[in-house]
Protein backbone atom coordinates (compact mmCIF):
# COMPACT_ATOMS: atom_id res chain seq x y z
CA UNK A 1 0.00 0.00 0.00
CA UNK A 2 1.28 3.39 -0.88
CA UNK A 3 1.71 5.89 1.65
CA UNK A 4 0.73 9.57 1.56
CA UNK A 5 2.18 12.75 2.19
CA UNK A 6 1.75 16.62 1.03
CA UNK A 7 3.13 19.78 0.61
CA UNK A 8 2.34 23.52 0.16
CA UNK A 9 2.23 24.39 -3.16
CA UNK A 10 4.25 27.35 -2.72
CA UNK A 11 6.95 24.70 -1.61
CA UNK A 12 6.85 23.27 -4.97
CA UNK A 13 10.09 25.31 -6.00
CA UNK A 14 12.20 25.16 -2.60
CA UNK A 15 11.42 20.97 -3.26
CA UNK A 16 12.66 21.29 -6.71
CA UNK A 17 15.26 22.75 -5.68
CA UNK A 18 16.50 20.27 -2.91
CA UNK A 19 15.93 17.83 -5.92
CA UNK A 20 18.12 20.34 -8.36
CA UNK A 21 21.29 19.14 -6.23
CA UNK A 22 21.40 15.57 -7.24
CA UNK A 23 19.29 15.44 -10.84
CA UNK A 24 18.68 17.09 -13.87
CA UNK A 25 14.81 18.29 -12.67
CA UNK A 26 12.83 18.70 -15.85
CA UNK A 27 9.63 20.45 -15.86
CA UNK A 28 6.64 21.45 -18.53
CA UNK A 29 8.00 24.55 -20.44
CA UNK A 30 6.65 26.14 -23.78
CA UNK A 31 10.00 26.12 -25.57
CA UNK A 32 8.72 28.20 -28.87
CA UNK A 33 4.99 27.73 -27.64
CA UNK A 34 5.61 24.33 -27.64
CA UNK A 35 5.47 22.62 -24.90
CA UNK A 36 7.33 19.84 -23.83
CA UNK A 37 9.50 18.69 -20.50
CA UNK A 38 12.70 20.84 -20.34
CA UNK A 39 15.68 21.73 -18.09
CA UNK A 40 14.18 23.85 -15.28
CA UNK A 41 15.62 27.09 -14.34
CA UNK A 42 15.76 26.90 -10.44
CA UNK A 43 12.76 29.35 -10.25
CA UNK A 44 9.89 29.64 -12.94
CA UNK A 45 6.83 27.14 -11.39
CA UNK A 46 4.20 28.77 -13.64
CA UNK A 47 3.77 25.53 -15.01
CA UNK A 48 1.35 24.61 -12.07
CA UNK A 49 -0.93 27.09 -13.35
CA UNK A 50 -1.01 26.41 -17.18
CA UNK A 51 0.00 23.02 -17.93
CA UNK A 52 -2.51 21.09 -19.37
CA UNK A 53 -0.58 18.41 -20.92
CA UNK A 54 2.68 18.47 -23.14
CA UNK A 55 2.12 18.83 -26.96
CA UNK A 56 5.98 16.84 -27.08
CA UNK A 57 5.42 13.38 -24.54
CA UNK A 58 8.26 12.89 -22.32
CA UNK A 59 9.07 9.89 -24.34
CA UNK A 60 11.55 11.76 -25.87
CA UNK A 61 13.58 12.67 -23.06
CA UNK A 62 14.26 8.85 -23.76
CA UNK A 63 13.98 8.51 -26.87
CA UNK A 64 14.65 11.93 -28.90
CA UNK A 65 13.59 13.13 -32.18
CA UNK A 66 17.49 12.59 -33.42
CA UNK A 67 19.93 10.59 -31.53
CA UNK A 68 23.98 10.27 -32.38
CA UNK A 69 24.67 6.23 -32.13
CA UNK A 70 28.08 6.76 -32.06
CA UNK A 71 31.38 8.66 -33.94
CA UNK A 72 33.59 7.16 -35.80
CA UNK A 73 36.96 8.18 -37.57
CA UNK A 74 39.44 6.00 -39.51
CA UNK A 75 43.13 6.12 -39.02
CA UNK A 76 46.04 4.43 -39.51
CA UNK A 77 45.37 1.32 -37.85
CA UNK A 78 41.36 0.80 -39.02
CA UNK A 79 38.16 2.29 -37.10
CA UNK A 80 38.29 4.16 -34.06
CA UNK A 81 34.47 4.49 -32.87
CA UNK A 82 32.89 6.02 -29.98
CA UNK A 83 29.38 5.54 -28.10
CA UNK A 84 28.72 8.39 -26.63
CA UNK A 85 27.82 7.73 -22.35
CA UNK A 86 24.52 9.05 -20.33
CA UNK A 87 24.97 8.29 -16.84
CA UNK A 88 23.03 11.77 -16.27
CA UNK A 89 20.63 11.20 -13.63
CA UNK A 90 17.32 13.16 -14.31
CA UNK A 91 13.91 14.00 -12.56
CA UNK A 92 11.06 14.78 -14.79
CA UNK A 93 8.36 16.35 -12.44
CA UNK A 94 4.95 16.50 -14.03
CA UNK A 95 4.31 13.98 -16.23
CA UNK A 96 0.33 13.06 -16.54
CA UNK A 97 -0.25 9.40 -15.82
CA UNK A 98 -1.26 8.96 -19.56
CA UNK A 99 2.70 9.86 -20.53
CA UNK A 100 3.67 7.60 -17.92
CA UNK A 101 1.96 4.40 -19.07
CA UNK A 102 3.67 5.00 -22.44
CA UNK A 103 7.08 4.54 -21.12
CA UNK A 104 5.99 1.82 -19.22
CA UNK A 105 4.21 0.45 -22.95
CA UNK A 106 7.84 1.37 -24.47
CA UNK A 107 9.94 -0.28 -21.60
CA UNK A 108 8.45 -3.85 -23.14
CA UNK A 109 9.47 -3.34 -26.54
CA UNK A 110 13.06 -1.38 -25.56
CA UNK A 111 14.09 -3.41 -22.07
CA UNK A 112 12.27 -6.50 -21.60
CA UNK A 113 12.10 -7.75 -25.24
CA UNK A 114 15.31 -5.82 -26.41
CA UNK A 115 17.59 -4.21 -24.31
CA UNK A 116 18.22 -0.97 -25.95
CA UNK A 117 21.46 0.69 -24.45
CA UNK A 118 20.56 4.07 -25.47
CA UNK A 119 16.88 3.87 -23.97
CA UNK A 120 17.95 1.83 -21.10
CA UNK A 121 20.85 4.36 -20.01
CA UNK A 122 18.59 6.92 -19.80
CA UNK A 123 15.29 5.10 -18.06
CA UNK A 124 17.58 3.64 -15.19
CA UNK A 125 18.76 6.91 -14.80
CA UNK A 126 15.22 8.90 -14.39
CA UNK A 127 12.85 9.47 -11.86
CA UNK A 128 9.29 9.90 -13.00
CA UNK A 129 6.87 12.31 -10.33
CA UNK A 130 3.91 12.60 -11.96
CA UNK A 131 0.94 15.11 -11.38
CA UNK A 132 -2.86 14.16 -11.75
CA UNK A 133 -4.65 15.78 -14.74
CA UNK A 134 -7.46 17.94 -13.19
CA UNK A 135 -8.10 19.63 -16.93
CA UNK A 136 -8.65 16.60 -19.56
CA UNK A 137 -8.88 18.10 -23.38
CA UNK A 138 -12.08 16.44 -25.05
CA UNK A 139 -10.14 14.35 -27.01
CA UNK A 140 -8.74 13.00 -24.14
CA UNK A 141 -10.05 9.03 -23.47
CA UNK A 142 -7.79 7.52 -21.26
CA UNK A 143 -10.21 5.94 -19.25
CA UNK A 144 -11.55 3.94 -22.17
CA UNK A 145 -7.78 2.22 -22.19
CA UNK A 146 -7.62 1.56 -18.66
CA UNK A 147 -5.81 5.07 -17.45
CA UNK A 148 -7.37 7.16 -14.71
CA UNK A 149 -6.62 10.55 -14.95
CA UNK A 150 -4.90 10.20 -10.96
CA UNK A 151 -3.57 6.98 -12.15
CA UNK A 152 -0.19 6.18 -9.89
CA UNK A 153 0.90 2.66 -11.26
CA UNK A 154 4.05 4.04 -13.22
CA UNK A 155 5.63 6.89 -11.75
CA UNK A 156 8.02 6.70 -8.82
CA UNK A 157 5.93 9.67 -6.65
CA UNK A 158 2.17 11.07 -7.50
CA UNK A 159 1.11 14.70 -6.82
CA UNK A 160 -2.71 15.42 -6.57
CA UNK A 161 -3.90 18.88 -6.06
CA UNK A 162 -6.71 19.19 -3.79
CA UNK A 163 -6.40 23.05 -3.12
CA UNK A 164 -3.58 25.02 -1.38
CA UNK A 165 -1.35 21.85 -1.00
CA UNK A 166 -0.85 18.53 -3.19
CA UNK A 167 -1.18 15.13 -2.06
CA UNK A 168 1.63 13.06 -2.18
CA UNK A 169 1.39 8.83 -3.20
CA UNK A 170 4.95 7.62 -2.38
CA UNK A 171 4.74 4.80 -5.05
CA UNK A 172 8.31 3.28 -4.99
CA UNK A 173 11.27 3.45 -2.55
CA UNK A 174 12.72 5.19 -4.91
CA UNK A 175 10.22 8.37 -4.67
CA UNK A 176 10.49 7.44 -1.08
CA UNK A 177 13.73 8.51 -0.93
CA UNK A 178 12.86 11.32 -2.06
CA UNK A 179 10.98 13.00 0.09
CA UNK A 180 12.87 11.97 2.97
CA UNK A 181 15.38 15.01 3.29
CA UNK A 182 12.62 17.77 2.19
CA UNK A 183 11.62 19.02 5.57
CA UNK A 184 8.55 21.26 4.05
CA UNK A 185 7.01 18.40 3.42
CA UNK A 186 4.43 16.76 5.92
CA UNK A 187 2.41 13.78 6.76
CA UNK A 188 -1.25 13.98 5.02
CA UNK A 189 -4.37 13.63 7.13
CA UNK A 190 -7.59 11.55 6.47
CA UNK A 191 -8.99 14.61 5.20
CA UNK A 192 -6.36 15.32 2.46
CA UNK A 193 -7.18 12.00 1.49
CA UNK A 194 -10.93 12.57 1.07
CA UNK A 195 -10.01 15.77 -0.59
CA UNK A 196 -7.97 13.50 -2.95
CA UNK A 197 -10.52 11.19 -3.71
CA UNK A 198 -13.26 13.37 -4.69
CA UNK A 199 -10.65 14.62 -6.95
CA UNK A 200 -9.80 11.65 -8.69
CA UNK A 201 -13.56 11.40 -8.86
CA UNK A 202 -14.83 14.54 -10.57
CA UNK A 203 -11.33 14.26 -12.82
CA UNK A 204 -12.51 10.85 -14.21
CA UNK A 205 -16.29 12.44 -14.72
CA UNK A 206 -14.39 14.74 -16.97
CA UNK A 207 -13.19 12.32 -19.42
CA UNK A 208 -16.19 12.44 -21.51
CA UNK A 209 -15.02 10.72 -24.89
CA UNK A 210 -14.91 7.07 -24.31
CA UNK A 211 -14.66 4.28 -27.27
CA UNK A 212 -15.64 0.54 -26.30
CA UNK A 213 -12.70 -1.25 -26.59
CA UNK A 214 -13.78 -4.84 -25.80
CA UNK A 215 -13.17 -6.85 -29.37
CA UNK A 216 -11.68 -4.14 -30.94
CA UNK A 217 -8.89 -6.38 -31.86
CA UNK A 218 -11.62 -9.25 -33.26
CA UNK A 219 -13.24 -6.56 -34.82
CA UNK A 220 -10.19 -5.40 -36.69
CA UNK A 221 -8.97 -8.93 -37.35
CA UNK A 222 -12.55 -9.03 -39.20
CA UNK A 223 -12.34 -6.01 -41.42
CA UNK A 224 -8.13 -6.50 -42.33
CA UNK A 225 -9.13 -7.07 -46.17
CA UNK A 226 -11.96 -4.57 -46.27
CA UNK A 227 -10.07 -2.30 -48.92
CA UNK A 228 -13.13 -0.43 -49.21
CA UNK A 229 -13.52 0.39 -46.12
CA UNK A 230 -10.11 1.19 -44.98
CA UNK A 231 -9.58 3.72 -48.14
CA UNK A 232 -12.24 5.73 -46.70
CA UNK A 233 -10.80 5.61 -43.68
CA UNK A 234 -7.73 6.88 -44.49
CA UNK A 235 -8.92 9.50 -47.18
CA UNK A 236 -8.50 12.29 -45.76
CA UNK A 237 -5.25 11.57 -44.21
CA UNK A 238 -2.50 13.53 -45.85
CA UNK A 239 0.67 11.45 -44.13
CA UNK A 240 2.44 13.96 -42.30
CA UNK A 241 3.69 11.85 -39.10
CA UNK A 242 2.53 14.04 -36.74
CA UNK A 243 0.18 11.42 -34.90
CA UNK A 244 2.62 9.03 -34.42
CA UNK A 245 5.69 11.85 -33.96
CA UNK A 246 3.68 13.11 -31.06
CA UNK A 247 2.26 9.67 -29.69
CA UNK A 248 3.79 8.90 -26.61
CA UNK A 249 3.66 4.96 -27.56
CA UNK A 250 4.91 4.89 -31.08
CA UNK A 251 9.08 4.20 -31.03
CA UNK A 252 10.18 3.94 -34.74
CA UNK A 253 13.31 5.22 -35.89
CA UNK A 254 15.31 5.09 -38.99
CA UNK A 255 18.76 5.07 -38.90
CA UNK A 256 20.99 7.11 -40.80
CA UNK A 257 25.06 7.66 -41.17
CA UNK A 258 26.93 11.14 -41.77
CA UNK A 259 30.26 10.96 -43.59
CA UNK A 260 32.63 13.77 -44.14
CA UNK A 261 35.92 12.56 -45.34
CA UNK A 262 37.60 10.11 -42.97
CA UNK A 263 34.81 10.90 -39.96
CA UNK A 264 31.35 10.71 -39.63
CA UNK A 265 28.65 9.59 -36.98
CA UNK A 266 25.59 7.63 -37.24
CA UNK A 267 22.47 8.74 -36.01
CA UNK A 268 18.81 7.18 -35.43
CA UNK A 269 15.49 9.61 -35.87
CA UNK A 270 11.94 9.40 -35.05
CA UNK A 271 10.41 7.67 -38.45
CA UNK A 272 6.55 6.59 -39.20
CA UNK A 273 4.62 4.43 -40.59
CA UNK A 274 2.56 6.96 -41.65
CA UNK A 275 5.36 7.58 -44.68
CA UNK A 276 5.28 6.45 -48.08
CA UNK A 277 9.40 5.70 -47.74
CA UNK A 278 9.10 3.84 -43.91
CA UNK A 279 10.12 0.21 -44.47
CA UNK A 280 11.63 0.72 -47.83
CA UNK A 281 12.87 -2.34 -48.67
CA UNK A 282 15.86 -2.91 -51.31
CA UNK A 283 12.77 -4.90 -53.50
CA UNK A 284 9.46 -2.31 -52.86
CA UNK A 285 7.81 -0.54 -50.36
CA UNK A 286 4.78 -3.22 -48.42
CA UNK A 287 2.62 -0.33 -47.88
CA UNK A 288 2.82 2.34 -50.96
CA UNK A 289 -0.80 3.05 -51.02
CA UNK A 290 -2.00 5.54 -47.70
CA UNK A 291 -5.02 2.97 -47.02
CA UNK A 292 -2.24 0.41 -45.90
CA UNK A 293 0.19 2.62 -43.86
CA UNK A 294 -3.25 3.84 -41.86
CA UNK A 295 -4.70 0.26 -41.88
CA UNK A 296 -1.13 -0.56 -40.33
CA UNK A 297 -0.90 2.55 -37.88
CA UNK A 298 -4.32 1.10 -36.40
CA UNK A 299 -4.00 -2.38 -36.64
CA UNK A 300 -1.04 -1.76 -35.04
CA UNK A 301 -1.65 -0.36 -31.84
CA UNK A 302 -5.36 -2.09 -31.59
CA UNK A 303 -4.40 -5.50 -32.64
CA UNK A 304 -0.99 -6.46 -33.01
CA UNK A 305 0.58 -5.47 -30.33
CA UNK A 306 -1.83 -6.36 -27.62
CA UNK A 307 -0.93 -9.77 -29.20
CA UNK A 308 2.36 -9.67 -28.28
CA UNK A 309 1.79 -7.86 -24.61
CA UNK A 310 -1.88 -8.47 -24.07
CA UNK A 311 -2.48 -3.99 -23.82
CA UNK A 312 -3.19 -1.97 -26.54
CA UNK A 313 -0.25 0.95 -27.59
CA UNK A 314 -2.40 3.26 -26.89
CA UNK A 315 -3.35 5.68 -23.76
CA UNK A 316 -5.44 7.43 -24.66
CA UNK A 317 -4.08 10.92 -24.31
CA UNK A 318 -5.68 12.20 -27.23
CA UNK A 319 -2.64 13.91 -29.19
CA UNK A 320 -3.44 12.27 -32.54
CA UNK A 321 -6.47 13.55 -32.65
CA UNK A 322 -6.27 17.74 -31.37
CA UNK A 323 -2.83 17.97 -32.93
CA UNK A 324 -3.93 16.26 -36.61
CA UNK A 325 -3.93 19.07 -39.07
CA UNK A 326 -7.24 17.70 -40.67
CA UNK A 327 -8.86 16.20 -37.53
CA UNK A 328 -8.51 12.46 -38.19
CA UNK A 329 -9.90 10.82 -35.07
CA UNK A 330 -8.99 7.53 -34.41
CA UNK A 331 -11.77 6.83 -31.75
CA UNK A 332 -14.25 7.82 -35.02
CA UNK A 333 -12.30 4.61 -36.30
CA UNK A 334 -12.51 2.44 -33.14
CA UNK A 335 -15.93 3.31 -32.64
CA UNK A 336 -17.66 2.47 -36.23
CA UNK A 337 -15.74 -0.69 -37.16
CA UNK A 338 -17.30 -3.02 -39.30
CA UNK A 339 -17.83 -6.55 -37.84
CA UNK A 340 -17.19 -8.31 -41.04
CA UNK A 341 -15.98 -7.58 -44.01
CA UNK A 342 -18.23 -6.20 -46.52
CA UNK A 343 -16.65 -5.71 -50.04
CA UNK A 344 -13.82 -6.24 -51.84
CA UNK A 345 -10.78 -7.83 -50.44
CA UNK A 346 -7.48 -6.92 -50.59
CA UNK A 347 -4.32 -7.97 -48.13
S1 LIG B 1 -1.67 13.48 -38.01
FE1 LIG B 1 -3.55 13.18 -39.21
S2 LIG B 1 -2.95 13.70 -41.34
FE2 LIG B 1 -1.04 13.41 -40.17
S3 LIG B 1 -0.51 11.24 -40.56
FE3 LIG B 1 -1.72 11.32 -38.64
S4 LIG B 1 -3.85 10.94 -39.31
FE4 LIG B 1 -2.68 11.49 -41.14
S1 LIG C 1 -2.79 6.53 -30.42
FE1 LIG C 1 -3.39 8.69 -30.07
S2 LIG C 1 -4.55 8.65 -28.18
FE2 LIG C 1 -3.46 6.71 -28.29
S3 LIG C 1 -1.55 7.09 -27.14
FE3 LIG C 1 -1.12 7.51 -29.29
S4 LIG C 1 -1.45 9.72 -29.56
FE4 LIG C 1 -2.42 9.10 -27.60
Amino acid sequence: MTTKKKISKKDIGKLLGIWSQWFSVLVPSKEENVAKMVGWDGKDVSFLVWYRNTVVPPKANFLPPVEKMFSFQQNRHGYHVEVPQDEQKRLIFGIRPCDARGITMIDKVFVETYEDCYYLSKRKNTVLIGLSCTNPYDSCFCTSLGVKPTESADVDLMFTDIGDEFLIEEVTDKGKELLASAGMVKEATKADDAKAKTVQATVSGMVIRKVDTKDIARKLQACFSDRDYWEKVAAKCISCGVCTFLCPTCFCFDICDELVKKQGARYRGWDSCSFRLYTKMPMENPREEKWRRVRQKVCHKYQFYPMNFDVAACTGCGRCIRLCPVNWDVTQILSSLPASVTSRGDK
